[in-house]
C-alpha cells in the first residue's frame, strides 16, 4: 500500500482525529545535540554579543582572579589540557554567573629548550652552520607563536572563555621586562649569587649540554676501579663496637689497617674526591681480609663493603671477606679516611637513597664536582665544589701530580698506575655501560662544576613556609607536599647556557671577571627589554646595553650568554600578568596580586607553584595566590597511563569532532567532555574511555531530553498571561519547586567547595527520577488532555518554565552549549539574550517547604508498589496500559500504613483536586479507598500493612485520553469519548 491510498480511518469516516486535539509537544530544540555544528553556532553568537567580555568587565560584583599557569607552547592539545582548562572555565563560568567580575587572562610558556630544538631539528646541516644566536632565537619566536595558534583554537572550540586576543607569553616584551624586574628585587634583596654546579660537559666543544643534546652510543667501555680509601679515625660508637668485636681501634686506624672499599668507573675524578657516601638504611658489613688461593697479600686488614654485595665481591676481588661485624650505614657517618693519592683526610658521609647494591660495594666514592648527586650530598656536608678540571678536559694544578692529563686520554692510565703503586687499588677492569657523549662532536662528555647562577633559597625558606601555612590548599594534602619541598629543598639554579630564553643581564669584567649587576644596569636592561624584547641583549653590544657611567668603558665589559631557566620564567607571572611588582601594570583591572585561585596538575607543587612562590615570597614576602586547587592525571579506563603505544590514548579533538568515520568515532562535542570533567573526583587521577564516553553521552542525552520536554510543552505559554501564583498551585507542582530549590542550594555548595562530581550526580538525579519518573510522568495527563488553558495545564506550565529556566542556568558552567541552546530556544520572550545574563539561579523562599518532602516520599513508595503488581498483570497478559486498572488500597494499624494513610490525607486536603489525586498520580483510570474487594482481581499484594488490589477498570476507553471511564457514548457528537474530553473539545 503506498501512502497516498493509505486511507487515514478518521478521515475517511468524515470525523475528527482526536490525536490533533492533544496538546502535543513543539519545540525547534532538536533531540540531537548535532554539536557540530551547533556548538560552534553558540559560540558565534557569545562572540556577537561580547558576552565574556562584557560579563567580566561589567559585572557589579568583585574581581575574582583565576590566575592561568601556562602550558608549554609546543604539540597538540590532549585531555590533560582539557581537565585543566575546563575546569578553570567552569569555575569562572560560575563566578560570572554569580555577578563576578572573573576575568581571565590565559597564558603560554613560550622558551626553553624543547622549542630550541625543535627548530634546530628543522633545519638542514647547512642552515645549522650559518645558525646566529638571534636567527635561532627568531625561528623560535615564531614557531611558537604558531603552536600557541594551534592551541589557542583547540581551547577555544571546547568553550572556554577568556581573553583569547590577549592572552599573555612569555616571549612578549612587557611580560620578560616584568621578569628582570622580578629577577633584579632578588639580586637587590640578596637573594641571586654565583656559585658552581655540574652539569653535562662536553670538552670536545667545550660547552655544557642540556639532556636532550646527549646520545648513548652502544659499545662505551670504561675503567671499572676497585680501590680501598685507609680510615684514619673512627667514630665514638663505632670504635667501641669493633673493639667488643675484636678489632682493636688503634689498629683499625694504623697503616694497613681498615679500609673503606669504593668503586668508580671514572678514575680521572678521584684527584677531586672529597667524601665517600653511604645508605644510612643500609647494612654493611665490615670484614677481615685474607687474599684467597695464591693471590698477594693485601695492603689492608680489614675492609668495609654493603652486606648484600660481600659475597659477590670475594669472587670479584679475588679475597676472602670474613664478616667481624655488621652496622647500619649510618653507623659508619663519622669515619675519616686518607685520600689514597693526595695529602688530604675526608670525611664518610650520608649520600641518599641513589645509593644501592646493584652495582659497586655500597660506598660511593664522592666528587662534588663532578655529579649532581656527588654536588647534592656535598652541599649537605658544605663540602667545597671541587672540580680541578678546565673546559677542555684538562686537570689542573689542583689535581696534583696529575695536573696537565687529560680525562679523554691519559689521566686514567696515568690515575690507575699511580694507585696500583699505593697497593690499595684492589681490581681493574673494563666495563661497558650506557655513556653520554656528546651529539655534535660524538665524544664522550663528563659532569663539571661550572659557574652558575642560583637563587638563595635558604635566604628566604622560613618566609616561603609562613606563606604556604597562609594560603588555602585544596586539597589539603597539598600543603604537606609543598612544605616538604620547600624545606628540603637546595637553591634554585636558575641559569642556562641556551639561547631561546630571557637573559641573565649580567657584565663580566673582561679581566678580573668581576660581576657588574647592580639597580642601574638593571632598571636599564629592564627598560631596554620592555621597549625592544630580549633579543635586544644579542642584538646589541655591551656600549649599546650599558648605562651610564659603565657605557663609557664599555670595552672592560663583556655581557653573559646566560639564559633564565623557564621556571623562573612562568614563576614570574604573578608580575608579568598580575602586576604584583612594582613598575609593572596588571594586564587587566579584574586581576590582582595576589591572585584568588591557581589551580594545576599535582606536579606543580614541585614546579610552578613553587616556582611562582619563592619568586614571590622572595620579591614581596607573600605568596601569589590565595588559594591553590590541584587535581589528578588522566589515565584510560583500566587505570594505565595513556600512550600510543598502549593505543588508549582519547583525542579530545576527535572527541568533540568526531573521527574519521564517525559511525565507529562520532562527534560527541565539547559539552560531553565538559561533563567528563565534571564527573571526575578530579582529587586523584581520573580515567577516561570509550566506555566512559559512552555512559556521559547518555547522561548527556538525558538531561538534553528533560529540557526539550519542558520547553515542548511551553510552547503556547506566555508567562505574564498564563503563569499561575505561587500560592495557588497544587501540592504536587509546589513539591517540584520545593525540589528545585533544594537542587539549586546543593549545587550552590557543590560549586562553591568545586565538588563538580556531586553536581553531576545532582543533576542526574533531578532530570530522571524528580521529573521524569515522578513530576513528569503524572503531568502528562495534565500536559496532553487538558484544554489549552485549563488550570491543572497552565500550572503545570507555570512550573516547567520556572524548571526549565534554572535548569539552563545551574548546567550552564558545565554544559555551557546546551544551556545557552535552551535559552534560545525557550519559546516566551525574557529579558535577557543569553542564560549567562540571567545570573546563578536562585529560589524564592516560598519554594523551600521540606514538609512537603515525607508525605511524597511515601505516595511514592506506594507508587513504586502499586507499579509492580501492575507490572505483574501486564507480563501476565491480563492488562495492557496502567490505565485499563483500578485500584482499591486497604490499611491496616502497621506503622508505614499509617504514614502513608495520613500521606493520603494531606493530598485529599489539597485544594486542587483536579491535579493533587492519587488515581491520577498512579496514572489508573479508578481508584477505591477501602470497601469491599473488586469482583475479579487480578493481583494482590500486602506490604507493611498496605493491601493493593487490581482489577480492570469499568467503564471503555475512551478514544482520546485513553481513560477507562462509564459515561463514554452519552454524547452524541462524540460517542466515543468521555465526559471530560468532550468538555475540554467543546
Ligand atoms: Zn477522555
Amino acid at each position: 500500500m503506498t501512502a497516498s491510498s493509505a486511507p487515514n480511518s478518521a478521515a475517511a469516516a468524515g470525523q475528527i482525529s482526536y490525536k490533533d486535539t492533544l496538546n502535543l509537544l513543539q519545540t525547534p530544540f532538536s533531540m540531537r545535540a548535532n554539536a557540530k555544528q551547533r556548538e560552534p553556532e553558540i559560540q558565534a553568537f557569545w562572540a556577537e554579543q561580547r558576552l565574556y567580555e562584557r560579563l567580566s568587565q561589567g559585572n557589579h560584583g568583585e574581581a575574582f582572579t583565576l590566575h592561568d599557569g601556562p602550558p608549554y607552547a609546543n604539540g597538540a592539545l590532549h585531555v590533560g589540557h582539557a581537565l585543566n582548562k575546563i575546569l578553570k572555565d567552569i569555575i569562572n563560568k560560575t563566578a560570572l554567573l554569580q555577578g563576578k567580575r572573573a576575568r581571565f587572562v590565559p597564558g603560554w610558556d613560550c622558551h626553553g629548550l624543547p622549542i630550541e630544538l625543535k627548530v634546530l631539528q628543522g633545519l638542514s646541516s647547512a642552515e645549522r652552520a650559518e645558525l646566529t644566536p638571534l636567527s635561532l632565537r627568531r625561528k623560535a619566536h615564531a614557531y611558537a607563536l604558531e603552536q600557541v595558534e594551534g592551541q589557542k583554537a583547540g581551547f577555544r572550540r571546547w568553550g572556554i572563555w577568556a581573553d583569547w586576543d590577549q592572552p599573555y607569553l612569555t616571549l612578549q616584551k612587557r611580560y620578560e621586562a616584568a621578569q628582570i624586574g622580578v629577577f633584579g628585587a632578588m639580586v637587590l634583596a640578596g637573594h641571586i649569587y654565583r656559585g658552581l654546579k655540574p652539569v653535562h660537559w662536553s670538552p670536545s666543544s667545550r660547552t655544557a649540554l642540556a639532556e636532550a643534546e646527549l646520545e648513548y652510543p652502544d659499545g662505551h667501555t670504561s675503567p671499572s676501579v676497585y680501590a680501598a680509601f685507609p680510615v684514619v679515625a673512627l667514630p665514638d660508637a663505632l670504635a667501641a663496637a669493633l673493639a667488643s668485636a675484636g678489632l682493636n681501634p688503634e689498629q683499625a686506624t694504623a697503616a694497613g689497617g681498615l679500609a673503606v672499599a669504593i668503586w668508580t668507573t671514572t678514575p680521572w675524578t678521584l684527584p677531586a674526591n672529597l667524601a665517600v657516601s653511604v645508605n644510612g638504611r643500609l647494612n654493611y658489613a665490615i670484614c677481615a681480609v685474607a687474599a684467597a688461593g695464591e693471590g698477594p697479600a693485601p695492603a689492608i686488614s680489614h675492609l668495609v663493603v654493603a652486606e648484600e654485595l660481600r659475597e659477590g665481591l670475594e669472587t670479584s676481588l679475588g679475597l676472602s671477606l670474613t664478616p667481624l661485624l655488621s652496622v647500619k650505614g649510618e653507623a659508619l657517618e663519622g669515619i675519616h679516611y686518607r685520600h689514597p693519592l693526595l695529602e688530604r683526610t675526608s670525611p664518610v658521609v650520608i649520600g641518599g637513597d641513589y645509593i644501592t647494591t646493584e652495582a659497586g660495594t655500597g660506598l660511593v666514592h664522592t666528587a662534588p664536582g663532578h655529579g649532581v648527586d656527588d654536588f647534592n650530598t656535598g652541599r649537605k656536608y658544605n663540602l667545597p665544589v671541587l672540580c680541578p678540571v678546565d673546559e677542555a678536559g684538562t686537570l689542573t694544578a689542583e689535581a696534583g701530580p696529575f695536573a696537565g692529563t687529560n680525562v679523554l686520554k691519559d689521566a686514567n692510565p696515568a690515575i690507575l698506575s699511580a694507585l696500583e703503586a699505593t697497593g690499595l687499588l684492589l681490581k681493574q677492569e673494563p666495563y661497558a655501560h650506557r655513556y653520554p657523549y656528546d651529539w655534535r662532536t660524538k665524544k664522550p662528555t663528563i659532569f663539571r662544576a661550572t659557574e652558575q647562577w642560583f637563587a638563595s633559597v635558604e635566604g628566604f625558606r622560613q618566609a616561603a613556609l609562613e606563606a604556604i601555612a597562609a594560603v588555602e590548599w585544596l586539597p589539603a594534602s597539598g600543603r604537606n607536599r609543598i612544605e616538604a619541598m620547600v624545606s628540603e629543598r637546595g637553591d634554585w639554579c636558575i641559569s642556562r647556557q641556551r639561547t631561546w630564553g630571557v637573559p641573565i643581564p649580567v657584565f663580566y669584567h673582561r679581566d678580573t671577571g668581576e660581576v657588574l649587576l647592580n639597580a642601574a644596569t638593571l632598571e636599564h636592561i629592564q627598560g631596554l627589554i620592555a621597549e625592544h624584547g630580549g633579543d635586544v641583549w644579542w642584538e646589541r653590544d655591551e656600549a649599546g646595553l650599558l648605562p651610564e657611567p659603565y657605557a663609557a668603558d664599555a670595552a672592560q665589559w663583556r655581557k653573559g650568554t646566560d639564559t633564565m631557566d623557564v621556571w623562573f620564567d612562568s614563576g614570574s607571572s604573578w608580575a608579568g600578568v598580575l602586576g604584583g611588582i612594582a613598575g609593572s601594570e596588571s594586564r587587566a583591572p579584574e586581576l590582582h596580586y595576589p591572585a584568588d585561585l591557581y589551580l594545576e596538575g599535582s606536579d606543580q607543587h614541585r614546579g610552578w607553584f613553587q616556582s611562582s612562590l619563592l619568586t614571590s615570597v622572595a620579591v614581596n614576602g607573600k605568596a601569589p595566590y590565595k588559594r591553590v586547587l590541584t587535581h589528578g592525571f588522566t589515565l584510560d579506563e583500566k587505570g594505565r597511563k595513556m600512550s600510543k603505544s598502549l593505543g588508549n590514548v582519547v583525542d579530545p579533538a576527535v572527541l568533540v569532532e568526531g573521527g574519521k568515520n564517525e559511525k565507529q568515532e562520532p562527534a560527541y562535542g565539547a559539552d560531553v567532555l565538559r561533563l567528563w570533567v565534571s564527573s571526575v573526583d578530579y582529587s586523584a587521577d581520573v580515567p577516561l574511555g570509550p566506555g566512559i564516553v559512552k555512559q556521559l553521552a547518555d547522561v548527556y542525552r538525558k538531561v538534553r531530553n528533560t529540557a526539550r520536554y519542558l520547553l515542548g510543552n511551553l510552547h503556547d505559554f506566555v508567562p505574564e498571561r498564563d503563569a499561575v501564583p505561587y500560592n495557588d498551585l497544587p501540592l504536587l507542582d509546589q513539591w517540584m519547586l520545593q525540589r528545585t530549590a533544594a537542587l539549586i542550594d546543593a549545587v550552590g555548595g557543590d560549586f562553591e567547595r568545586f565538588e563538580f562530581y556531586r553536581f553531576f550526580q545532582a543533576l542526574q538525579n533531578f532530570c530522571v527520577v524528580d521529573l521524569s519518573n515522578v513530576y513528569l510522568d503524572i503531568a502528562k495527563d495534565r500536559l496532553y488532555v487538558s484544554g489549552a488553558a485549563e488550570f491543572r495545564r497552565r500550572s503545570c506550565q507555570t512550573v516547567l518554565s520556572l524548571v526549565v529556566e534554572r535548569l539552563a542556568g545551574l548546567i550552564a558552567p558545565v554544559l555551557c552549549h546546551m544551556a545557552e541552546d535552551i535559552w534560545q530556544n525557550l519559546p516566551y520572550p525574557v529579558a535577557e539574550a543569553s542564560v549567562f545574563e540571567r545570573g546563578w539561579p536562585s529560589a524564592p523562599e516560598p519554594w523551600r517547604q521540606p514538609q512537603l518532602e515525607a508525605p511524597m516520599e511515601r505516595i511514592a513508595a506506594l507508587r513504586a508498589l502499586v507499579n509492580r503488581q501492575l507490572e505483574s498483570c501486564r507480563s501476565g497478559g491480563q492488562l495492557g496500559a496502567s490505565l485499563e486498572a483500578c485500584v482499591q488500597l486497604e490499611f491496616s494499624a502497621a506503622e508505614a500504613s499509617n504514614a502513608t494513610r495520613d500521606a493520603l490525607a494531606w493530598l485529599e486536603g489539597s485544594a486542587h483536586p483536579s491535579v493533587d489525586n492519587l488515581a491520577d498520580w498512579l496514572l489508573v483510570s479508578q481508584l477505591q479507598l477501602g470497601g469491599s474487594a473488586p469482583a475479579a482481581v487480578l493481583a494482590e499484594a500486602n506490604e507493611e500493612g498496605i493491601t493493593v488490589r487490581i482489577a480492570k477498570a469499568d467503564g471503555q476507553k475512551c478514544e482520546r485520553c485513553w481513560h477507562y471511564e462509564t459515561d463514554i457514548g452519552q454524547h452524541s457528537s462524540h460517542p466515543t469519548l468521555c465526559g471530560r474530553c468532550v468538555a475540554v473539545l467543546g
